[in-house]
C-alpha cells in the first residue's frame, strides 16, 4: 500500500474512534508548516469529517499568519469548523514577549515552555491529527501513528493503529487526548512530492528560502535565526526588549546574573550556547513560574 493510502486509512479508522467514543469530528492541529498541509489535504481525500485550529504563538512569522487566515477563510467556506487559539498562561492570555520574564530564562532546546504554553496547552480530549513525522528530528524518531500523551516523552503510550491495537480503546473511552499522526513515516521528499502532485500553495516563507516556517526566532532554528532576523527585524527588538524585562524579573527576585543586561541575553541566545550540558550557567534552573 503507497504512503498515501496507507495515510488515509489512518485517518478514516481515526475518525471512527472519533465519533464513536468523542462524538466529534477529528480535530487537526494546522501550524501553516508543509506537514500539516500534508494532513489537512489527506483529512480531505479521507473525506473525513474534521474541524481545524492553529495555536498563535504570537511570535508567528506575519507570512504565516496570513497563509493560515487565508486557508482557514476557504475552509469556512467549505462548511469546516476552524479556530485561530491565542496562548494562556495559568489563565491568563499571554504573548512571547510576556512569558519570557514570567519564566525568568530564555526559551531554549530543551526549555521549550513556550511550545508547551502556545501549542500543548490547547490540547483537548479529543482525537487530535498532528503532522508530526520521524524524520523530522531525533526527538521525534520514536513518535507512533497513535499516541497517548503523558506527562513526559518517556510515558507516553505508543499504540499499534495500523494492527488494530486494542488497547487504544481505554484512553478514547476516558475521552483522554489521543495524538493521531497519519504521517509519521514519511520522508520530507514524500511530503514536497505530495504537495507538489497535489499542486497545494505553500507557505510563502518557504520561497523566500526558510526551512522551518515556525516562529521567528525559534531555538530549534539554531543559527538560521540570523537570517529570520534580517528577515523581521522586529522580532529581534521584541526578544531584545523581553530580555531585558526578564532580566529585571530576575534581580527581583535576587538572580543577579548570569547576565546584566539584554544584550548579554541575547548574545547568549543567538550564539546557541543552549545545547546539550551547556545549560551548567544556570545551575540547572529549568525556568522560573510567576
Ligand atoms: S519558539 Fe519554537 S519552541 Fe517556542 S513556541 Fe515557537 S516553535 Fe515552539
Amino acid at each position: 500500500m503507497d504512503l498515501e493510502h496507507k495515510a488515509i486509512e489512518r485517518l478514516q479508522e481515526a475518525a471512527r474512534l472519533s465519533e464513536f467514543y468523542y462524538q466529534a469530528p477529528l480535530l487537526l492541529t494546522y501550524s501553516g508548516g508543509k506537514d500539516s498541509e500534508v494532513c489537512l489535504e489527506l483529512c480531505r481525500r479521507a473525506r473525513v469529517p474534521f474541524e481545524a485550529i492553529h495555536n498563535l504563538t504570537t511570535a508567528d512569522a506575519p507570512e504565516t499568519i496570513y497563509h493560515v487566515k487565508k486557508t482557514f477563510r476557504r475552509l469556512e467556506l467549505e462548511g469546516i469548523r476552524c479556530e485561530i487559539l491565542s496562548p494562556v498562561y495559568k489563565g491568563r492570555p499571554v504573548s512571547m514577549w510576556t512569558l519570557i520574564p514570567l519564566k525568568r530564562v530564555p526559551p531554549t532546546r530543551r526549555m521549550r515552555y513556550c511550545c508547551a504554553v502556545a501549542k500543548e496547552g490547547s490540547n483537548r480530549n479529543r482525537c487530535v491529527v498532528l503532522g508530526v513525522r520521524k524524520y523530522e528530528s531525533t526527538a521525534r524518531a520514536d513518535s507512533g501513528v497513535a499516541e497517548l500523551p503523558g506527562q513526559n516523552r518517556g510515558s507516553k503510550v505508543l499504540f499499534d493503529f495500523d494492527n488494530g491495537d486494542e488497547r487504544i480503546i481505554a484512553p478514547c473511552q476516558m475521552k483522554a487526548t489521543i495524538k493521531i499522526h497519519p504521517i509519521v513515516d514519511w520522508s520530507d521528499c514524500d511530503v514536497w512530492q505530495f504537495l507538489q502532485d497535489a499542486q497545494i500553495q505553500v507557505n510563502p516563507c518557504y520561497a523566500m528560502g526558510f526551512r522551518r516556517v515556525g516562529c521567528v526566532g525559534c531555538p530549534m532554528a539554531g543559527k538560521n535565526r540570523y537570517a529570520e532576523f534580517r528577515q523581521w527585524p522586529k522580532f529581534e527588538n521584541l526578544y531584545r526588549k523581553a530580555f531585558g524585562r526578564m532580566v529585571d524579573a530576575r534581580r527581583l527576585i535576587g538572580k543577579d546574573g548570569p547576565w546584566q543586561n539584554a544584550d548579554e541575553v541575547f548574545r547568549w541566545w543567538m550564539e546557541d550556547k543552549n545545547l546539550d550540558g551547556q545549560l551548567d550557567i544556570f545551575g540547572g534552573e529549568v525556568g522560573g513560574d510567576a
